[in-house]
């Protein structure tokens, strides 16, 4: 197990020159080299951009932007000018964009140095990594277990130590599972604070772009640089949250998500979690949200509504390759989206879908303001990562991996996830803490209050 940078320390030893930025791209690079054909964490390494971008800043011999000299690998859902875009699929196998996603720019804008492309599931459909076109990725914590999606590599390429930072896209925990499973911070953003211009489309009202990371610091700095408007994404809005230093805070346990199927392990550590913040003089309140277990089958009717309207761009004419690419799972939301959405059965799955939706966020929101609580704590999965195959042919039982993750994106609100400690096999857990609306500042002290509290230092498997 290894200590690997933060970005602050990252950026010390460049100024201090310790080490270079060409130095770090070839430290990360012969990690790529050492493992990605093991664990199929990259689909493109941009080695020769890397080392440019690393001699430029090398050259100029100032690291003052706020992530100058760091390595930063996208979940190959972002479009990169000249550089192939799958989405793992491949249908767009040879997709070469003429344009960069914005969070791309803003993120190269801010000194970092782009180092590749990373598998996910196709069309980010999944929560395992098993359903990209490319094949699975492994977890690097144990090749036999999956790194969670569906931005698998966003998780893997950090604990495999072979990035810095990594960017995913959460329409319903794909950001927060393989940050769980990795042993990784990771924020999905508040619905509306990060553009997601250049980003190809899942489900549009639910789609949110963050960041990953070892550090709850590095997913500040990151948030910060990729937030707000840009012009082209119409649901973008510059809204500061609250940023008032509290004194104290107040955590809602909301009792439906600590019930029967939530794994022992991860209820006793986030037990454990909350004993901590007791310490620190966070105080705790018993709070329900009734609606929310209708909140995953909710997701699986609005959702593949969208994605079967998103989806029809594929057509085979404008981008590459043939329908046939298209995967079973790519298939089966088609297929159901359009059935939702179907005269005669639009009333009774996607209306009704639509309704229960805006009762869970009604419920939530009332829990913010009439409980007055700054957040609200769950775990971010029923389970630590499973088997590689265990889930693949049950796709219901796959489906029910993102019980913990569909409030968020139901409701538009941040979540923060946050590892806490190890299962008895070695294998990472975590939790989330959920805010309302455009309250990231206040997500990030209370995890920084848990994190100083706990002494945690980021760890990598390898
Ligand atoms: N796991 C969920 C799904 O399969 C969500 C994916 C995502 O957040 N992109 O739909």
């Amino acid at each position: 197990m290894n200590t690997p940078l933060t970005i602050k320390e990252t950026q010390d030893g460049l100024k201090q020159k310790k080490f270079s930025a060409v130095e770090l791209v070839d430290a990360y690079l012969a990690q790529i080299k050492k493992y990605n054909k093991e664990y199929n964490i990259f689909l493109t390494v941009t080695e020769d951009l890397a080392y440019a971008k690393a001699k430029e800043l090398d050259k100029i011999g100032k690291f003052d932007e706020p992530l100058s000299g760091v390595t930063i690998a996208y979940k190959d859902i972002f479009l990169t000018k000249d550089i192939r875009t799958t989405a793992g699929s491949k249908i767009l196998e040879s997709y070469v964009p003429v344009y960069s996603a914005t969070s791309v720019k803003k993120i190269e804008n801010a000194g970092a140095i782009p180092i590749g492309k990373l598998n996910c599931d196709a069309f980010a459909h999944g929560s395992s990594g098993e359903n990209s076109d490319f094949g699975a990725t492994l977890n690097p914590w144990d090749k036999d277990y999956i790194p969670g999606g569906s931005s698998s590599g966003s998780g893997a390429v950090l604990s495999a130590n072979m990035s810095l930072i990594s960017t995913g896209t959460d329409t319903c925990g794909s950001i927060r599972l393989p940050a769980n499973y990795n042993y990784l911070v990771s924020l999905k953003p508040t619905y509306g604070a990060v553009s997601r211009y250049g980003v190809i489309a899942m489900a549009s009202s639910l789609d949110t772009v963050g960041p990953l990371a070892r550090t709850i610091e590095d997913v500040e700095t990151i948030f910060n640089v990729i937030k707000g408007e840009d012009g082209f994404d119409g649901t973008v809005v510059n809204k500061k949250g609250d940023e008032s230093k509290k004194s104290k805070f107040k955590i809602g346990i909301p009792r439906e998500f600590f019930i029967e199927g939530l794994d022992s392990e991860i209820e006793k550590n986030i037990q454990e979690v909350i004993n901590v913040y007791k310490k620190e003089n966070v105080e705790f309140v018993d709070v329900s949200l009734p609606s929310t277990k209708y909140g995953i089958s909710v997701y699986y009717i609005i959702q593949p509504a969208e994605v079967s309207s998103n989806l029809g761009r594929f057509d085979g004419i404008r981008y590459g390759n043939d329908r046939d690419f298209l995967g079973e799972e790519a298939k089966r939301r088609i297929m159901l989206g359009s059935y939702v959405l179907s005269a005669g059965f639009y009333d009774s799955y996607y209306d009704k879908a639509m309704r229960v939706r805006s009762k869970i966020i009604s419920e939530v929101d009332q829990v913010f303001m009439k409980d007055e609580v700054d957040a609200l704590i769950a775990p971010v999965a029923p389970t630590p990562p499973f088997k590689l195959g265990e889930k693949i042919n049950d796709p219901l039982s796959m489906y029910l991996t993102d019980v913990y993750a569909a409030t968020a994106n139901l409701c538009g609100i941040p979540s923060l996830a946050l590892p806490s400690g190890f299962t008895k096999n070695n294998l990472p857990l975590g939790f989330q803490l959920m805010g309302p609306r455009f309250s990231e500042h206040q997500l990030f002290e209370l995890g920084k209050l848990y994190h100083k509290e706990i002494d945690y230092k980021p760890k990598t498997a390898f």
